[in-house]
Order: structure tokens, then C-alpha cells, then sequence
């Protein structure tokens, strides 16, 4: 098989580079690979993890995508690349997760003249020892949706043993403060206000669903203005979450997590402090950095590799003051059109961009529950942003996802799948409950 353009990673850059350029140039041209049958937009997964979306409904298949959008899907892990000879090795599918059943799918070679690497982030343990045993992170669905049936089975348990052990309940443990660590805490809280509700009678979700929220810095969104970080305390503390600060985890166990000479109890931990580039990376004989990233130069393209690009999270790119531009839905979003107006002017025989690619930032909101977001927004001068709270934020955060939506699903699918999960939502449990 060969394809003009090859797509590794269908996320939230890679995904929109292929819808876009399938609508353009069809499906003989472009080709999407990604290890996953669906897609979900990654910065929703925390809603997934509490259950408060649905991976069921809010999942979208590759393959109904590659229909409606014009582009070829391969579904496999990529494995390897030879350079030398444009072509990359996409690996065998088996009918078990462990890899040791019946092959499903046979190991297979795509030949390319443009390769895009976009195969996102995994967890950085920066070796904490026992934190790849015994957390969960939310890098994806799977993770999500394990941390969602735990929690389930941990409430249940809580609620049997209630009556004999009236201290029993559930200890969560969220480890890292950034956006992924407070959204997760608000939207369990949440959650387990309407699991409480429906089943778990004897459990008071503030009293017995105990959120710990660990940040190593001296506050919580440390890379936002201090208004913000200030804002999103005051409403997780509003909600009973106990926030602690400038600690530095030192070991996880099975039961407990310990900062120094704290420990505290856990029977779900959640891994949110750090991200580094997926290990496949650095064996494909491409220029990494330190953390594993795809170098690439300010038009997105690999040094050195002619035909290949690497975007989003998986890519380090240096902006002009130097500074390479953050792993962050927004960037991916930037560079996937960046490069869809690289290979269009390729298409119809244009010179080639001269204009480098430089990240924009347009603020950042975070998401505190389902009803109220904070967050800055960045000004059209340098350095100036706007502090933003409340249901405005929260609808601006609710666009965000919306807006991905209409570059891979289009305007009016997107605005009747918004409607009908609306409607969903008023007539179903508000967690999901099996
Ligand atoms: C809970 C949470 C909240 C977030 N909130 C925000 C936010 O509010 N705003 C913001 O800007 N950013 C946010 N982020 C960060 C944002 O999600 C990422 O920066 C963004 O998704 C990166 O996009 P990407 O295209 O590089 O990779 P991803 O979206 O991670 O996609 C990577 C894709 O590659 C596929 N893949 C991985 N390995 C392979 C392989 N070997 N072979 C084939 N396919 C592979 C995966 O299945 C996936 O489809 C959040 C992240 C999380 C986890």
C-alpha cells in the first residue's frame, strides 16, 4: 500500500489534518493510522474517568470518519519506519489485548511521500517508585474508562461496608495540580454527588468520596495567572477537595501515597503530573530531544528526514524567543492547519510557505464541574489577558470541544449530535452507572 500523505495518530491534531485533507484530496491520497478504532477528544477524558460522558456515544469511529471525510484508515500501532526507504511498518492486530491471541490484522508496510507524526503524550513518573504500578493516568480512553469501573466497584464496596465500618468510603488521590488534576477533582466531586443518589444510598458523597489533590509547586495551575490558580482553589475547596501544595510525592503503594512524612490514604490514584513523548519515538532513528519529542523546525518538518513533519504533543518545536511551543489541544490544532496549507500549496503547485509556524496562544480555560470554568484569555497585545469565570467560561470551554467537532464532523452533524447528547443527558442518569 502506498499514500501520498500518512497520518500516524488520529488525536486532536492528527485527526483534523486528515479530515481536512481527505475533504480536499480524497482518500487515494490520504491515509490515517492510529492504534485506536475511535476517537475521543483527549482533553475530555476526565469527564470519561468520573463518568459524566459517555466513551459509548461521545466515541467516534475512524472508519465512519475516514467515510464521511474522504481518507483511508489503517488501524494498527505504528512499529517502525525506514526512512530510506519511505516506508513505515504499522503492527499486527491480535484478538486479545496482551497480544498473545489469534492475529486479527497482519503486520503491514505503507509506502508514503509525506509521513505526519502526531502520535500525542504518555505519563512521565519522573521514577516515582511505584507510581506506574499503582496509578492511573488519563492518557487515554482505556485509562479513563478503568479509573470510571474502579471507582464504581471501590462506591460499591464503600456502600456494603458501610453499615459495619461507618469510616469506610473511598480515597482518591490526584497527583499533579495542572488543568488535567483540578478538572478531574471537580468532575469527581460532581459525580459522586449523583452516585451517591443513585444507589449508594448510604454514602454522603463531601463525607465519604475523600479527593486529594497533590501539587509540587507553591499553587495549583501553576502556569496560569495567579488569579485563576487563586479562582479554581477557592471553588475546589468550595467542594470539599483538600488541596496541598509545594509536596513532592516520594513513593506509591498499593493503599497509600507519601509526600515526605505524609502519607496518605488511597485506594485510587490518579497519575496527572507530568507528560513525555511516547517511547516508540526514539527508535525510529528521527531527532529527539532529551524527553523523547520529534525535533522539528519552525515548518514543522524534521530536520534532515525529507517527507516527514511531526505536530502537537509528540513534537518539540521552537518558537521564535526560542521556547518550545506546549503540548496543548490548541497547538495541535494550529500546526494540523498549519500543514494542511503546507501540502495544499505542494497540491496545486505553489511555492512553499515562507511563513514559519508560531504558536498562538489564546488563553486557557480550565473546567471546574459540569456548570463553571476559569481561565484567562490572551489579548491581541502581548502579555495582556482577560480573567474569565463562571457559566461565560464554562460555555467558552464547551465551544472548545465543539469546535473539534465541526473540523472533523462538519457544522450540521456536530450541531444535531450536540442536541441529541443534550437530550440524552436530561433523560438518563447523569453518571454513567455500568
Ligand atoms: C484530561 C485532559 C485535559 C486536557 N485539557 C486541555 C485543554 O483544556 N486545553 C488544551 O489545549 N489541551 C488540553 N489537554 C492536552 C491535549 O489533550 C493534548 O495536548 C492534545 O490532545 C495533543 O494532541 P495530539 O494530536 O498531539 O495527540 P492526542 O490527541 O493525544 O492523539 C494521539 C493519537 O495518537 C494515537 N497513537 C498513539 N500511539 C500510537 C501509535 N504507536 N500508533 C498509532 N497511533 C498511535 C492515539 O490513539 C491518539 O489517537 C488536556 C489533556 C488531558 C489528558
Amino acid at each position: 500500500m502506498h499514500s501520498q500523505i500518512l497520518i500516524v495518530g488520529g488525536g486532536a491534531g492528527g485527526l483534523e489534518l486528515a479530515c481536512k485533507l481527505g475533504r480536499k484530496l480524497g482518500p487515494q491520497a490520504v491515509t490515517l493510522v492510529d492504534s485506536r478504532l475511535f476517537h475521543i477528544w483527549k482533553p475530555s477524558l476526565h469527564e470519561v474517568a468520573a463518568g459524566t460522558l459517555d466513551v459509548h456515544q461521545e466515541g467516534l469511529s475512524y472508519q465512519m470518519l475516514a467515510h464521511d471525510n474522504g481518507f483511508t484508515f489503517v488501524y494498527g500501532p505504528m512499529q517502525a519506519l525506514d526512512a530510506a526507504q519511505w516506508q513505515l511498518t504499522v503492527g499486527a492486530i491480535y484478538s486479545g489485548d496482551d497480544g498473545q491471541h489469534e492475529e486479527v490484522l497482519p503486520q503491514r508496510r505503507i509506502g508514503y511521500d509525506s509521513l505526519v507524526l502526531a502520535i500525542g503524550s504518555t505519563s512521565n513518573y519522573f521514577g516515582v517508585p511505584g507510581a506506574a504500578e499503582h496509578t492511573i493516568s488519563l492518557n487515554a480512553t482505556e485509562d479513563a474508562e478503568r479509573f470510571r469501573l474502579t471507582l464504581l466497584k471501590l462506591l460499591t464496596r464503600a456502600e456494603l461496608q458501610k453499615s459495619t465500618r461507618p469510616e469506610a468510603g473511598v480515597d482518591i488521590v490526584i497527583i499533579g495540580g495542572g488543568a488535567t488534576g483540578v478538572e478531574l477533582a471537580a468532575e469527581l466531586r460532581e459525580a459522586s454527588g449523583v452516585y451517591a443518589v443513585y444507589g449508594f444510598r448510604q454514602l454522603l458523597a463531601e463525607r465519604d468520596v475523600r479527593i486529594t489533590l497533590l501539587e509540587g509547586a507553591p499553587r495549583i495551575l501553576e502556569p496560569l495567572p495567579e488569579k485563576v490558580s487563586a479562582a479554581a482553589l477557592a471553588l475546589l475547596q468550595q467542594r470539599a477537595i483538600q488541596v496541598v501544595t509545594d509536596t513532592r510525592v516520594t513513593a506509591i503503594a498499593a493503599d497509600a501515597v507519601t509526600a515526605g512524612d505524609v502519607v496518605y490514604p488511597a485506594q485510587l490514584v490518579v497519575w496527572a503530573a507530568g507528560i513525555k513523548a511516547p517511547d516508540i519515538l526514539s527508535q525510529l532513528g528521527l531527532p529527539t530531544t532529551k524527553s523523547g519529542q520529534i525535533e522539528v523546525d519552525a515548518h514543522l518538518a524534521v530536520q534532515g528526514h525529507a517527507g516527514i513533519y511531526a505536530l502537537g504533543d509528540c513534537a518539540a518545536c521552537a518558537g521564535p524567543d526560542g521556547k518550545l511551543v506546549p503540548p496543548r489541544a490548541q497547538a495541535a490544532h494550529q500546526q494540523a492547519d498549519y500543514l494542511v496549507e503546507t501540502f495544499m500549496r505542494r497540491q496545486r503547485g505553489k511555492p512553499p510557505q515562507l511563513q514559519p509556524y508560531v504558536y498562538r496562544d489564546y488563553g486557557s480555560l480550565v473546567s471546574v464541574g459540569q456548570s463553571t470554568s476559569v481561565g484567562s484569555l490572551m489579548g491581541s497585545l502581548k502579555g495582556l489577558s482577560w480573567f474569565v469565570d463562571g457559566l461565560v467560561a464554562r460555555l467558552m470551554y464547551v465551544s472548545l470541544h465543539l469546535m473539534h467537532h465541526r473540523a472533523v464532523l462538519g457544522t450540521l452533524r456536530t450541531a444535531v449530535l450536540a442536541l441529541a447528547r443534550f437530550l440524552i443527558k436530561r433523560s438518563t442518569p447523569l453518571v454513567k452507572l455500568h
